[in-house]
């Protein structure tokens, strides 16, 4: 079989409301695509008999692999298990292996079995248990009319281990063609700017080949896509075309993969064998905690300093007062001198100090709402850069964190422009 179509189902009632955010449909979607398998589409439905049966009636005219997911817990309000059992004709039998496992787990836990987690262990006799070492509640496989019905619980790490440990090895032996996929990180410029650069090689792209445009926070992702039964010669073909678009980008291509900012800053360190400190005023510890998001981090990352006040701006930091009186907590002078006493206290080879206003309150005629100063400081070198972001508070300071790490990576690799 090629070119298997897939559908996704998501079962919940707190999906509907919006009380849960559907995790699950993305991670599935991206895990199928590197199969080769395309997701034509994505159905939510609430914990409620006749949504579930009309969905199931209706995706699989769309598709010949549905993948459902929720629905599958002890309370009676999940009832997905014997729905499904009772769809395909079969009828619930007790499975000795997945008993066992519970009774471990609740052992482990140090908490008694009660009759409501034993039905956990009852399983469709008319399909092939998909068992879960993270939780209590086994997936389900069936296959009917040709086409396969996987359901698994709505729990995102089980389903996860599930679907990497039962699921995808089966699917492999399902497919044949290769979906694969190259990226080009830019930053600074918007997706516009981009496309009429981009123009003439859009033009030539051959037909098995898109590109994607994927703006996000002062980011743009380009993401090549071919499928192809040769994945040697795709990948092949793809990595031409995108070494073309970066020659064409130039100094705006920061990364040619997919991974984010704090990954690239963290390569650069490791190789280079260096250390960096933080001050943070308006991030608040954000910077910190994205930094700290990459396993190894200690190698290299000494320590933020959230000098929210100005008394630990002054006091730790060591920024003069007259500074923060004259030219503002939020001003080039204080982030220099704010980035040079990171520097000092934390004993880094650089450090990064953001200072800012971020709303929706605290402008003044001098200092608007968004604006954000930041500097990079080595042993010899201080460099300054303002920001202004337009949108809510949240977002503006997702903006500053991203924007700050981009700021001290250009820094450390020379890429700031004079
Ligand atoms: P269930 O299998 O329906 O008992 O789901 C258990 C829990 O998993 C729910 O309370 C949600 O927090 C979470 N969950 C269910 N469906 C999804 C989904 N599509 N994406 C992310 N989390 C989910
Ligand atoms: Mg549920």
């Amino acid at each position: 079989m090629s070119n298997i179509n897939a559908v996704i189902i998501t079962i919940g009632d707190e999906l509907l409301i919006g009380q849960t955010i559907d995790t699950n449909s993305a991670w599935i979607a991206q895990r199928l695509n590197e199969l080769g398998i395309d997701v034509v589409r994505r159905v939510a439905v609430g914990d409620e008999r006749l949504a579930i049966i009309n969905a199931l009636d209706e995706e699989s005219q769309r598709a010949s692999l549905i993948i459902i997911t929720g629905g599958l817990g002890p309370t009676s309000d999940d009832i997905t298990k014997p729905l499904l059992c009772e769809y395909f004709g079969g009828t619930l039998v007790r499975d000795e292996r997945v008993l066992a496992h519970l009774y471990e787990l609740f052992k482990r836990r140090n908490r008694p079995v009660i009759e409501r987690n034993l039905k956990q262990a009852d399983v469709p006799d008319n399909c092939t248990v998909l068992f879960n070492e993270m939780g209590t509640a086994p997936g389900m496989w069936f296959e009917k009319n040709g086409k396969v019905y996987v359901s698994l619980p709505g729990v995102p790490f089980e389903m996860k281990h599930i679907m990497q440990h039962e699921v995808l090895p089966r699917l492999k032996h399902h497919t044949s063609d290769a979906l694969v996929h190259r990226s080009i990180v830019t930053a600074g410029e918007g997706e516009s700017f981009i496309a009429e650069k981009l123009v003439g090689f859009e033009e030539k792209l051959p037909a098995h080949i898109k590109l994607a445009y994927l703006p996000d926070s002062g980011f743009v992702k380009l993401r090549l896509t071919g499928r192809s039964q040769h994945p040697d010669m795709l990948v092949a073909e793809l990595e031409q075309l995108q070494s073309e678009l970066a020659g064409i980008l130039g100094p705006i291509v920061i990364a040619h993969e997919d991974i984010p900012m704090e990954v690239l800053l963290s390569r650069t360190l490791l190789e280079k064998k260096q250390t960096i400190g933080l001050a943070e005023s308006c991030t608040g510890g954000f910077i910190g905690h994205t930094v700290t998001q990459v396993p190894g981090a200690s190698a290299y990352f000494m320590g933020s300093i959230v000098s929210y006040d100005n008394a630990v701006k002054q006091h730790v930091l060591g920024v003069p007062a007259t500074t923060l009186t004259e030219q503002g907590a939020v001003s080039e002078a204080t982030v220099i001198a704010m980035a040079q006493g990171a520097r000092r206290v934390l004993n880094t080879d650089y450090a990064l100090s953001v200072s800012g206003v971020l709303g929706p309150d605290g402008g003044t005629d001098r200092v608007k709402v968004g604006t954000v100063w930041m500097a990079v400081a080595s042993a010899t070198e201080v460099r300054t850069k303002e920001f202004r972001f337009f949108y809510d508070r949240e977002r503006n300071k997702e903006m500053a964190v991203k924007n700050a790490i981009l700021f001290l990576w250009k820094f450390i690799n020379g890429k700031l422009s004079a």
